[in-house]
């Protein structure tokens, strides 16, 4: 057992269905899926993907599939149903889209959208999918920030689509996940062989759970990590190696190293979310106080933006253009949104990708770069 495993005191059980959208973290950690006795495990269809922007996402795609639409639909009315800023889902929309146009000559019509899946005690709901000959396709959206590895889910799904076929009428499926923010998609084959595999990897490693937790980044899309023992454990054990190391000295190889920063993340995630909170509790008006003169505010701290167009007549009269070129930057984030501003909704996307284009090739783009520190698996 390493220092990230930590043995099952005493917990809740395995919930009678698991919802494909949590098997990439069941499957780093198949103690997310028991909430302990006193709290509920609360089934979420989207899974990680619960914001609003993803719901109105996910929409937008299912009625781009199912009316077989060649653009997207108005943008606008979907922003103003789930009220989300407009121009960020023309952005993702637009991203889908395009990896839908390329998706879309492989899944002809009929497509079956949004349907729910069911196996024995898995149940899920892919965004398209379809059978074409011998070989099932299917197709996820990602609208938000995450990193958790997808192959799971799909796994889920594809298994799901084979098993309601009588055996030898797929041959193969083929699972993308599109990554909207990233503009990307990675593809999955898998034959049905290899999917009854999976299933008994399911059965073995998560289903049949040995018991131990797996602490680690992924730890913050856990639903029950402010109820999970390890995970306090751990924090408490990471805090107690800081305060009581030598460094170097205790730090000689990689290895230490390497575990000692996996924890740290941990605790640091452990220090983001109560920072969070106090901020939350501050700007709902609550007072944090000792009563002894000691207290938490949100405090203001200022910095000066100048008006670049209130102040280029006065900083030409001193600077010459270069030199004020070089003392200026634009803002890109700001820049594109304003360029977005003035095309029609469904064209937003577009507008802003054609823009960044323009100026790259105009030679306007440089890149800085920058490093952090990353862990690397191979
Ligand atoms: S918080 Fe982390 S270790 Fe605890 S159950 Fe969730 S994933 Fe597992």
């Amino acid at each position: 057992m390493t220092a990230h495993e930590t043995a099952l005191a005493a917990d809740g059980a395995l919930p009678a269905v698991i919802h494909c959208s949590r098997l990439p973290l069941a499957f780093q950690c198949p103690g997310s899926l028991r909430p302990p006795v006193d709290m509920e495990l609360v089934a979420d269809e989207e899974g990680e993907d619960p914001a609003a922007m993803g719901t109105a996402g996910h929409e937008i795609m299912a009625d781009v599939a199912i009316g077989d639409l060649d653009e997207l639909p108005d943008v606008s009315l979907y922003a103003d149903l789930f009220e989300v800023d407009p121009d960020d889902l023309g952005m993702l929309a637009g991203r889908a889209m395009k990896c839908w146009r390329e998706l879309k000559p492989y899944m002809p019509l009929p497509r079956r959208v949004e349907e729910t899946l069911q196996a024995p005690q898995m149940v899920g709901t892919p965004d398209v999918w379809g059978l074409y000959g011998r070989t099932a396709r299917l197709v996820d959206y990602k609208f938000g920030r995450l990193d958790l590895d997808h192959r799971e889910q799909l796994a889920g799904y594809a298994y799901m689509i084979c098993s309601g076929f009588d055996p030898g009428v797929v041959e193969t499926v083929e699972a993308v996940v599109v990554l909207v923010r990233e503009g990307a998609m990675r593809k999955f084959v898998w034959t049905p062989g290899e999917l009854r595999q999976w299933r008994r990897r399911l059965d073995d490693e998560v289903v049949q759970w040995d018991g131990r937790f797996h602490v680690g980044g992924h730890c913050r899309f856990c639903p029950r990590q402010f109820h999970c023992p390890a995970r306090t454990a751990m924090i408490q054990s990471t805090i107690e190696s800081l305060v009581h190391m030598e460094m170097p000295t205790d730090l000689t190889t990689g290895a230490a190293i390497l575990d000692l920063y996996g924890r740290i993340k941990v605790v640091s995630q452990a220090v983001e979310q109560f920072k969070s909170y106090c901020r939350q509790q501050l700007e709902a008006g609550r007072k944090i106080d000792d009563g002894n003169g000691r207290s938490l505010t949100l405090a203001s701290r200022g910095r000066d933006a100048i008006d670049a167009r209130l102040a280029w007549p006065i900083l030409s009269r001193v600077l010459t253009e270069d030199e004020l070129a070089a003392s200026a930057t634009i803002n890109k984030g700001r820049m594109l949104e304003a360029v977005a501003g003035k095309a029609p909704a469904r064209a937003r996307g577009r507008a802003r990708a054609e823009m960044m284009e323009a100026l790259e090739q105009a030679g306007a783009v440089s890149r800085t770069e920058y490093r952090v520190l990353t862990e690397v698996r191979e």
